[in-house]
């Protein structure tokens, strides 16, 4: 789960990490107030999930509390690369003397998290990486043995860092970054820029933080943060109804169980010519409830034009799921065309039990294939 940038701020604020001053605004006039609370100038920040925000025009300096609301009437309801901007963070401007980067991210290779430090911050890492790769300064730290304050020596020697005070910050902003990672389970912490004031002062600019989703029962006031109006509508739904579900913009509705064969499904439906509409995973069960759930979701993307219903049954048993299916049809009265595959425990009993009660609009396919090029065909007619 990817978090606002004042949200990120608000776990470094937790840590210790120091941020500036800011307040949420979902309006013009909420900004002015905004500024007028917090004494000009401020910056005027678009909140999206989505980096570049500055050279996408979302990011304005205002000097009275009227430009600040003229400023939002301006981001506001900005398109950043898909991303309408709906809220705003204004916060207390800050001189700027130098802009640095810091991040500990997942190196999946190392299987450690990583750090990466340079005093060339405030564009694009990537860019840094391509045309000053001896700029980037990583260092690694082993989880079991943890964080310790050499390593924060290295990153700041490594980046030739030489003012004594500013040594001192980072190397506590560097600690603190680590343990906002641990603490809230993060995958990313990013600080691009890591400002340095003229009075020399060090600050996180801004902030990209990510907390593994597979963590977030430990992190209520963290999971709360997500904004489920600016996620897709249905991928909203399915997260609501716990459908794992991720909207693709074909024709063809593609339910599995398991992640594994949604995916082989969504490349069948493609090897035979059609485009999937979406990924949708059942999970382990098949009861009714469930492919009701994961149906309703699909089915409210009126690109879909037919259904694969693509089931290994391992655990979960044919017959079951035929049921499952079979009562969940009666239930909604669907009448796109479905395709079922079904295989594994108690296929052959889940099929006849499909044939002999199933409406006219659901078939059954022996195979993956063949399952496919019937729902890809019936998506086309
Ligand atoms: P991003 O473009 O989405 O990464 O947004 P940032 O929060 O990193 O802001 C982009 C740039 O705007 C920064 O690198 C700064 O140069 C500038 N900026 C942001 N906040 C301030 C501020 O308080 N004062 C000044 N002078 N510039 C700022
Ligand atoms: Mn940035």
């Amino acid at each position: 789960m990817d978090l606002y940038e004042y949200q990120g701020k608000e776990l470094f604020r937790r840590v210790g990490i120091p941020v500036s001053d800011g307040r949420l605004a979902a309006n013009p006039l909420e900004a002015r107030e905004a500024a007028q609370q917090l004494g000009c100038p401020v910056v005027v920040k678009a909140q999206v999930l989505t980096g570049g925000r500055g050279k996408a025009g979302g990011i304005k300096l205002a000097t009275s509390p009227g430009e600040a609301e003229e400023h939002a009437k301006a981001i506001l309801g900005l398109d950043i690369r898909g991303h309408v901007v709906r809220k705003l963070w204004v916060e207390k401007a800050s001189d700027i003397a130098k802009e640095y980067y810091l991040s500990l991210t997942f190196d999946r290779g190392a299987r450690m998290p990583l750090f990466i430090f340079t005093t060339q911050g405030g564009v694009e890492i990537e860019q840094v990486a391509e045309e000053s790769p001896d700029a980037l300064v990583r260092l690694h730290v082993h989880p079991l043995e943890g964080f310790r304050p050499w390593q924060a020596r290295r990153l700041i020697y490594g980046a030739g860092l030489t003012d004594a005070s500013e040594q001192k910050q980072i190397a506590a902003i560097i600690s603190k970054l680590y343990d906002a990672f641990t603490r809230f389970d993060a995958m990313l912490c990013e600080i691009n820029p890591l400002i340095v004031t003229p009075a020399g002062e060090v600050r996180a600019l801004d902030s990209k933080f990510s907390v593994d989703d597979n963590a977030l029962y430990r992190h209520p006031d963290v999971a709360e943060m997500r904004d489920l109006a600016a996620a897709d509508p249905l991928e909203a739904l399915a997260r609501e109804k716990g459908v794992t579900y991720v909207k693709l913009d074909g024709e063809v509705g593609v339910l599995g169980n398991g992640a594994g064969l949604t995916m082989s499904t969504v490349d069948v439906v493609t090897f035979a010519g059609g485009r999937p509409a979406n990924f949708c995973d059942l999970g382990g069960g098949g009861d009714a409830q469930g492919v009701v759930d994961a149906l309703s979701v699909i089915t409210r993307d009126p690109q879909v034009k037919a259904i694969f219903f693509n089931i290994f049954g391992g655990i979960t048993r044919c017959d079951e799921v035929a049921k499952g299916i079979l009562q969940a049809l009666g239930e909604m009265g669907l009448e796109l065309p479905i395709v079922v595959r079904l295989d594994g425990t108690n296929a052959e009993e889940g099929r006849r039990i499909l044939r002999d009660a199933a409406p006219a609009n659901l078939s059954v396919e022996p195979t993956m294939l063949e399952a496919a090029q019937k729902a890809v065909e019936l998506a086309a007619a």
